[in-house]
């Protein structure tokens, strides 16, 4: 790595300096980039109490001589870049020169360093920074590579320590930092190391590089998803990595992730390009989880628009966003044309040393002949995965839907029957309805489920096999610090280890999939803050949608058959809701034709 220098006072100027550190997790950011940066092949991790108390990395690359440590904390000391023409070209992940210097301003620094023997004094140095002061360089011993300590954060800020959350949630955000990073470089082994125990060892992968997302490094991590490969080449955009196969989709995902040039980002365009592009195949309004890596030319992208890189500004957004849903779009076709199930989707192994050593950005030879053209889709394939995959297909929800208390006052003769195995016909006084039989059941058991939340709770049934759901480790952090809000949300449930043993559930919605469905809960509520009182009672403005999630997320197949007498039940119960016109979500329930319409169409006198 070349020399440190200080930047020149108006190359400060022209990049904004902004807050690079808030957090222990934006401390570990930044020590992973140096240490990516350094050329590290092994990185490990150790926190104590989320690192409040302390954030170590070591690294085994190429090390700081003695002249530079001097200088490394210092403000605006870079290696990396020298002049403002060069932010458009820098490859490395830091450059601006400021996190170690900031760091050390609200935290006792300690680094120690031993120069790659290709460097002149191949010696080991260490040097200590608390308190806005830096102690003298002094020898020490040690591999070659770099150890950068971090203790006792915002020690000498009560501002900043004050607005520290609980360890879970600081060891949570570490995990958002730290997981994106590993997806992106296969090349280096990671070690995480919480409070003593290893929480991670993930052996590096050969002849992988930084910038590939490989199956033997997602396989590592996100165990528990089928994926699909993602490839498309065009208008100076590559996208690759990967797509969760249609089946894991929900209202509400984790694990999305976004690369850019080999940086951990996130930008909501790609998100939604990729829900665009998977949109014939998962409900409306849902998603599903990706890892997706786009590589563009340097001058086409800006990343330097935030101080702490988590965002960059694209030249072209629209093309990047449409290469993006056009490589989600060719994967999950050419995989459902290619194969004749499902079961045949690329699917990756769970265990490490069996795993396919090919990038998985790089499809089969068959599949990358299918990019480009315009294959038609097979018609019995759509209906096959429609019917499979989407639970509904109803039309674009309508903000201008009325919402209208019905009221039908005495329970007149209704009569019912279900019309092309989805929809119930039926006529009601001088009205003629059609409703959308798996809308109607959301708002049935939405209604039923808010009335018992604000009554005397949830309805829990006891089940007889328990369920057990593997949780991510960020899940699991939220879900011990607030059992409370799933317990009220009618969920009996044990922790053992990283696993949830559910043994009651809703009654009301006791068919469901509660596997997916807990999980999805947590997902849609862990981001949310502080959404509950101290009992665990959702606060207004939450209790609606999360309660929505758990009414909407049944199991009610497509074509299943219902009775005159179901369906005029169905009804009525319908016409018992404060809200019979559309479903928690906004998707419209019936459409409603009374006399007077039915009258005008057929030219009849009203
Ligand atoms: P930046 O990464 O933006 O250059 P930092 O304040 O993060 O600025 O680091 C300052 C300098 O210290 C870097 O440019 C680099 O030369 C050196 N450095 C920091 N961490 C390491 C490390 N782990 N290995 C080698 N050099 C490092
Ligand atoms: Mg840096």
């Amino acid at each position: 790595m070349p020399k440190i220098r200080k930047l020149e006072p108006n190359v400060v100027d022209q990049i904004a300096a902004g807050e690079v550190v808030d957090r222990p997790a934006s401390v570990l950011k930044e020590l992973l980039e140096n240490a990516i940066d350094s050329g590290a092949t092994k990185i490990t991790v150790k926190v104590v109490e989320a690192g409040i108390k302390k954030i170590e990395v070591q690294d085994n690359g190429c090390g700081i001589e003695k002249e530079d440590l001097e200088i490394a904390l210092d403000s605006h000391t870079t290696s990396k870049i020298e002049t403002i023409e060069d932010l458009a070209n820098v490859m490395t992940l830091g450059f601006r020169g400021e996190a170690l210097s900031s760091i050390a301003s609200v935290a006792v620094v300690t680094i120690q360093s031993m120069p790659s023997a290709a460097l002149e004094n191949h010696v080991a140095n260490e040097i200590v920074a608390s308190d806005g002061k830096t102690s003298k360089v002094s020898a020490t011993t040690r591999d070659i590579g770099t150890t950068v300590r971090v203790e006792n954060l915002f020690y000498n800020v009560p501002a900043r320590h004050k607005f520290l959350k609980t360890p879970k949630t600081e060891y949570t955000k570490l995990l958002e930092v730290f997981i994106p990073i590993v997806i992106i470089n296969p090349q280096i082994h990671f070690v995480m190391e919480s409070d003593g125990k290893v929480v991670y060892n993930l052996p590096l992968v050969e002849k992988s590089e930084r910038g590939m997302i490989h199956p033997q490094r997602l396989t590592q991590i996100l165990k528990k998803y089928q994926f699909v490969n993602l490839f498309y080449d065009g208008d100076g955009v590559t996208v690759g990595g990967v797509v969760a196969h249609p089946k894991h989709h929900a209202a509400k995902v984790g694990n999305q992730y976004v690369f850019v040039n080999g940086r951990a980002i996130w930008d909501n365009g790609i998100a939604k390009a990729v829900t665009l592009g998977a949109n014939r195949f998962i409900p409306d309004g849902h998603k599903v989880p990706f890892a997706v890596a786009i590589n563009i030319a340097q001058d086409q992208v800006d990343v330097n628009v935030h101080p702490r890189k988590a965002e960059v500004r694209f030249a072209n957004p629209y093309r990047v966003y449409s290469a993006v849903e056009n490589a989600v779009k060719k994967a999950y076709e050419s995989t459902l044309q290619m194969n004749e199930s499902d079961k045949e989707f690329s699917r990756f192994r769970t265990s490490a040393n069996s795993v396919d050593s090919t990038p998985s950005f790089v499809s089969s030879p068959r599949e990358q002949q299918n990019f480009g053209q315009n294959k038609r889709y097979g018609v019995e394939q759509s209906l096959r995965f429609s019917r499979m995959l989407l639970a509904d297909s109803g039309k674009d929800i309508s903000d201008e839907q009325p919402v209208q208390h019905l009221n039908y006052a005495n329970d007149r003769e209704i009569s019912a029957r279900q019309f092309l195995g989805r929809y119930i016909i039926a006529s009601f006084g001088e009205k003629l309805l059609i409703v959308d039989q798996h809308a109607a059941a959301e708002r049935i058991r939405f209604e039923k489920l808010l009335d018992q939340y604000a009554g005397r709770g949830i309805e829990i049934q006891q089940i007889l096999a328990p369920i057990s759901v593997e949780l991510d480790k960020s899940h699991m952090a939220f879900l011990e610090e607030n059992q409370e809000i799933m317990k009220n949300l009618g969920y009996d449930f044990k922790l053992i280890g990283d696993n949830v043993e559910i043994i009651g559930v809703p009654s009301i919605i006791a068919q469901a999939d509660h596997g997916k469905l807990f999980e999805e809960l947590i997902e849609e509520i862990k981001d949310l803050g502080e959404i509950s009182d101290a009992e665990g009672h959702l606060k207004d403005k939450y209790r609606d949608s999360i309660i929505a999630t758990l009414a909407c997320h049944s199991s009610v197949r497509m074509n299943q058959r219902v009775s005159d007498i179901e369906a005029a039940s169905l009804v009525r119960e319908l016409m018992k809701c404060r809200n019979s016109y559309s479903c928690p979500h906004g998707r419209p329930v019936m459409w409603e034709l009374t006399k007077r319409e039915i009258d005008v169409h057929f030219d009849r006198p009203l």
